[in-house]
């Protein structure tokens, strides 16, 4: 060990000492009577002097201290460094005050850990180094004190992220957030809080403590005088001080948007502070990436589950409409022939034949729905007007005990989507609502504008940028679902009625038209509290494109038109062709496009090409459509398919048909496209 070199020496205790104090009294009595713990050290680091203070802030007794290597003192992480310390302090020893700089940590006889100041002097005795330690514990400190508590915080969140992490439902975790939170911010009350479909309510998923109006299941309603409708308001944490109470609130967030709140409640005033909220809000972020990321998860496996029956039924029902635009449209053909005109019994069977082929259609066409599969013509429609005439028409139809009413702003903008089929969505949504009143009730219909990116719209629609939708909500009164109904209300076939009572197709096909229509739908049941099933379609900002009436009919068809007339299904084209002579036209018809091909000459005189998109192998319908334009420029087309995909092929502006179709729609499809357009200006001759 090298030679210390000679500290300073000691200051004087005072002058002039009264008669019979002598120093080595007044050190004992000091040395007993200071109130901080003091221990003497060796230069080996051997404890040779210790108070009752230390002894009892390091758990020992006095004799046990004394004796002691100090490193026993130190708590294992600093050990092996710490000989090294003590020797570098040997050779330049100085006095060393207590600072509050340092985080110290002391090692008790238990192994326990407690946080002290140590200040270090030096002391030579008769040439031998010796140093005092005053070791303070500081645990009580306001400074210790919070850096304590927040280490706890950071633990408890540490703790139930773990838990988040591994949970595979956040149900466990919400039960678990207030107690998490009680205990953590040792408070008498907390809950969780979370927003009901309806948006216009919370419900108290879980809480400890039993405040009022706080019990699991409790309904708050959304308004800025309750503590979550205030967070919900300012999409931000909430403090609440009373004379002799105070409240946190901090928002569940799901990507901005306020899905929840968590409220901590305690008895005394002014508890909460930084400390806390970063606590609480350290819970509400894991709490919510769980809920989250549990609905991602369950939305997609319920819309990848919708989706492959889609694909399913899809494909079935394009082929069954095939044949039932062979089906009726011969019945049409039949029906007209002088022979079964003129005869009673034929005309019965036909007509008998008609109405299930129309049934057929009716059912094809709902499969098509709910597999997007349907021919959408969106235009920009008036919801309000809309609303109105069906409410007119339930009105004179429904039981007198059901009730109707529509609440539609004059200024709710036109929305953008196929007015047939939503009237027909609506008219299924309506007709469950009339199922679910049997003894009366409430039915209400209302549209209003939803802002883009606004928090009303559901998560899919919210990220979609600078659109703004048009929500058509339509409530009743009835018996409401439980939740296994909801979960599966969507899906085609499902149903709670008896036999013969339901298909189950109803909830399907408005499913399948609002996602084909680029919007969405909501639904808000539970039983006894009624249903209401919001439609989301995107808002048309160019209100001038209302549906153009539909003026045109058969009757305006010039005579003698002649028609080329592509498609590829033998049995679908000469259904076509009588439709077409019946029409008056002269048709030349072609299975291919490219048998067509001939046909499209200036000298040929064709008036109208009307043709299939998919004409199997060879050119499709849409590209024998724009050699043809090229050929002869101005020529109306008419494109038709029973496929909506195929239609989308169509370049905007051009006419189309879905299939299947009856004479009359083709009438007026064709004198669609004959009408002089404004989208494509047609060269004169
Ligand atoms: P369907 O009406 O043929 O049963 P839907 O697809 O229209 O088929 O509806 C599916 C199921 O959803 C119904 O059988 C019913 O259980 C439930 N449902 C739909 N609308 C309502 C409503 N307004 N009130 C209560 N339950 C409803
Ligand atoms: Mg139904």
């Amino acid at each position: 060990m090298t030679m210390a070199p000679t500290p300073p020496p000691p200051p004087p205790i005072g002058q002039g000492l009264p008669s019979g104090l002598d120093e080595a009294l007044v050190f004992r009595s000091l040395f007993a009577a200071y109130p901080d713990g003091l221990i003497v050290a060796d230069a080996q680091g051997r404890i040779v002097l210790a108070n009752d203070v230390a002894a009892r802030l390091l758990d020992y007794e006095v004799d046990a201290l004394v004796g002691l290597g100090v490193e026993a003192l130190v708590p294992d992480a600093i050990r092996p460094r710490h000989a090294d310390y003590r020797a570098a302090y040997g050779r330049a020893p100085r006095p060393r005050p207590m600072g509050t700089q340092m985080d110290l940590v002391a090692r008790r006889r238990d192994g326990s850990e407690v946080m002290v100041e140590i200040a270090l002097s030096p002391l030579q005795a008769h040439g031998v180094p010796y140093v005092v330690a005053a070791i303070r514990a500081i645990a009580s400190y306001p400074r210790v004190r919070q850096a304590l508590q927040r280490a706890h915080y950071a633990e408890q969140v540490a703790q139930f992220g773990r838990l988040a992490v591994d949970a595979r439902e956040p149900e466990p975790l919400i039960e678990e957030v207030p107690r998490v939170a009680a205990e953590g911010l040792k408070v008498s009350c907390a809950a969780v809080y979370l927003l009901q479909a309806n948006r216009l309510d919370f419900r108290v998923a879980a809480s400890v403590g039993a405040c009022p109006g706080e019990l699991p299941g409790d309904i708050v309603p959304n308004r800025p005088d309750t503590l979550p409708g205030r967070v919900h308001a300012d999409s931000a944490p909430v403090q609440a001080d009373e004379a002799e109470r105070s409240a946190l609130a901090v928002p569940l967030l799901d990507r901005g948007r306020v899905i929840g709140a968590i409220v901590a409640r305690a008895d005394a005033p002014g508890r909460f502070g930084a400390d806390e909220l970063r606590f609480l809000d350290a819970l509400a972020s894991l709490l919510a990436t769980s809920l989250q990321r549990a609905q991602t998860e369950e939305q997609l496996s319920h819309s990848q589950r919708l989706e492959s029956v889609g694909q399913l039924t899809g494909g079935i029902a394009h082929d069954f409409n095939n044949l039932l635009t062979v089906i009726s449209g011969n019945l049409q053909v039949l029906e007209d022939l002088p022979a079964i005109a003129s005869d009673e019994f034929a005309q019965q069977i036909v007509g008998a034949a008609a109405r299930a082929s129309r049934r057929g259609a009716d059912l094809t066409s709902k499969l098509l729905a709910f597999s997007r599969r349907q021919v959408l013509e969106p235009t920009a429609l008036d919801a309000g007007a809309l609303l109105r005439s069906l409410a007119d028409m339930l009105r004179r139809t429904l039981d007198q005990r059901i009730r109707i009413e529509v609440d539609a702003p004059p200024d709710c903008p036109p929305a953008l989507a196929d007015a047939p089929q939503l009237e027909s969505a609506l008219l299924n949504i309506a007709i469950n609502a009339r199922d679910a009143m049997p003894d009366g009730g409430l039915l209400w219909f209302a549209c209003r504008e939803v802002p883009a990116r606004s928090p009303d719209l559901p998560a899919e629609l919210a990220e979609v940028e600078g659109t703004s939708y048009v929500a058509i909500a339509v409530g009743d009164t009835g018996c409401g679902m439980p939740e296994e109904t909801r979960e599966r209300a969507f899906e085609p076939f499902f149903t709670t009625k008896g036999p013969g009572r339901g298909t189950g197709l109803g909830l399907a096909t408005v499913y399948g038209f609002a996602k084909q229509s680029k919007g969405a739908v909501a639904l808000d049941s539970a039983p006894g509290k009624g249903t209401t099933i919001t439609l989301f379609l995107p808002g048309e900002p160019h209100a001038a494109r209302v549906e153009a009436a539909v003026e045109n009919t058969a009757s305006t068809l010039p005579p003698g038109l002649r028609v080329l007339l592509v498609e590829d299904d033998a049995e679908v084209r000469s259904v076509a062709q009588r439709f077409l002579v019946a029409l008056g036209c002269r048709v030349t018809a072609c299975a291919s496009a490219e048998q067509a091909d001939p046909e499209l000459r200036p000298d040929a005189g064709i008036d109208l090409l009307i043709t299939d998109i998919a004409l199997g192998p060879g050119l499709r319908g849409t590209e024998l459509a724009e050699l043809a334009r090229q050929r002869l420029p101005g020529l109306p087309v008419l494109l038709m398919s029973g496929y909506a995909s195929a239609l989308l092929e169509a370049p905007p502006g051009w006419d189309l048909l879905r299939k299947p179709y009856t004479r009359a729609e083709l009438g007026r499809a064709m004198a669609r496209a004959l009408r002089p357009s404004p989208r494509a200006p047609r060269s004169p001759g």
